[in-house]
């Protein structure tokens, strides 16, 4: 048989054909700007504070490679094989008790179902819960991940200010009363893009709000472990257990390459994101479950969180710092007290598409606020990340920074 005419033809027929109909969810959900961004980023010489890894330094690769030639020799046959949907119970009952004991919350194991990644609780929920049309309330400026799985579902986003200590009171109220949305989607530990974590007066004030209405919660802890200043605050989950959808990640506590995360929901919700997970993709990574359960057995969790804690609180410190001597008065940045992010206002005259363009070609790399708002805006914002550089690279990325700056006055 004449192989290679085939295959030629084949290419031909490829390249002459019109695209495919892609389905309608593909033409709202918008791309990932910032893989976009990371690619131009990849060249190591350039100081980048546009992605969002978390301090490669910080995982503990011995202890990770012990573990996994534990769970190899002692009982690899089944860690390789295929298992259940919900997810490797010990490491389910590992999250419950650090609930318990952190934050003083009751969930049972049962309510606890392992994702690949808190990314997938996202989509999951999407998947069970939302229809074309439906509307969620998001906070503005709102994480990018959330926005682009949830346009995946066709929904409508009602976007809610944030101030320096939670959602706009006023417009919460009113969007909730005005729209009654399905979901209300909030990251209250060091939110993603802004840094800001809601105080507690706030937490308990949406709470009231949502009280008594019809609206899920969807509150996603992806930062809760890294809050380096102040003590952890009580989750929503707290105040309204039976409405709220809880997240978690091991991503920026264990390895994000080893894609765990979960999502803790009332029963009724559970078993439909159960059904979803198991038509998507059977079960999480068991292999990546039991290394991280042999893990989280044998090692202090504790104390490696609170390194790295100690780390971010110095790596975020130190932009501040450096913020402070390299930026003029009128630009002004948000108070992380924890997380991975410097939230940036640029003044007047300073567009974020310009300055990313201008500081790119002085070997700094950062992030444009605009994708993180879904009506448009943030075009005077940046997102800066801390948590992926040396201290020195750190000051040295905000001085070329500040001069960037400086030539747009100019
Ligand atoms: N939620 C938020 C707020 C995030 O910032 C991220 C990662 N950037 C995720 C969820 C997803 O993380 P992962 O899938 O690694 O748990």
């Amino acid at each position: 048989m004449d192989r290679k005419p085939t295959n030629v033809q084949k290419i031909t027929t490829r390249k002459t054909h019109p695209s495919p109909a892609f389905a309608r969810r593909m033409h709202t959900t918008p791309k990932s700007f910032i893989r976009e961004i990371l690619k131009v980023t990849e060249n190591p010489e350039i100081i980048s504070f546009a992605g969002g890894l978390p301090n490669p330094g910080l995982i503990d690769v011995e202890g990770l490679a012990q573990a996994a030639a534990e769970v190899f020799a002692s009982d690899g046959r089944t860690a390789l094989q295929y298992s259940t949907t919900e997810g490797y119970i010990p490491l389910r009952r590992f999250i419950a008790d650090r609930y318990k004991k952190r934050l003083g919350l009751e969930i049972s194991p049962d309510e606890i179902l392992i994702t690949n990644g808190s990314q997938q609780c996202l989509d999951l929920i999407g998947k069970v819960l939302i229809d074309p049309g439906d509307k969620i309330l998001i906070e503005r400026p709102g994480y990018l991940g959330a926005i682009q799985v949830f346009s995946l579902y066709e929904p409508v986003f009602i976007p809610v200010n944030l101030d320096a200590d939670g959602p706009d009171v006023a417009a919460f109220e009113s969007a909730v009363s005005g729209y009654d949305p399905k979901l209300f989607y909030c990251i209250p530990n060091s939110q993603n893009p802004s840094g800001i974590t809601y105080s507690a007066a706030c937490r308990k004030t949406c709470a009231g709000i949502l009280k008594n209405t019809s609206t899920i919660i969807v509150e996603d802890d992806a930062y809760g472990e890294l809050q380096f200043q102040g003590k952890s605050l009580p989750p929503l989950k707290k105040y309204l257990p039976d409405q709220t959808i809880l997240t978690g990640s091991f991503s920026k506590i264990m390895a994000p390459g080893m894609r765990l995360g979960w999502v803790c929901a009332p029963r009724e919700i559970m078993d439909q994101l159960v059904i979803a997970k198991q038509a998507s993709d059977l079960h999480s990574n068991y292999l990546s479950q039991r290394i991280a359960s042999c893990y989280l057995e044998e090692s202090d969790l504790d104390a490696h969180v609170g390194r790295i804690r100690a780390t971010y609180r110095e790596q975020a410190n130190t932009m501040i710092d450096a913020m402070q001597d390299a930026l003029s008065e009128d630009v002004s940045w948000s108070q992380p007290k924890g997380g991975m992010f410097v939230w940036v206002t640029l003044p007047v005259g300073c567009p974020a598409m310009d300055v990313f363009t201008e500081a790119l070609k002085k070997q700094v790399a950062v992030l444009p606020g605009i994708p993180f708002y879904v009506d448009g805006g943030g075009t005077d914002t940046l997102r800066l990340n801390f948590s992926n550089a040396t201290p020195a690279r750190i000051t040295e990325g905000i001085e070329r920074l500040g001069k960037v700056l400086q030539s747009f006055n100019q």
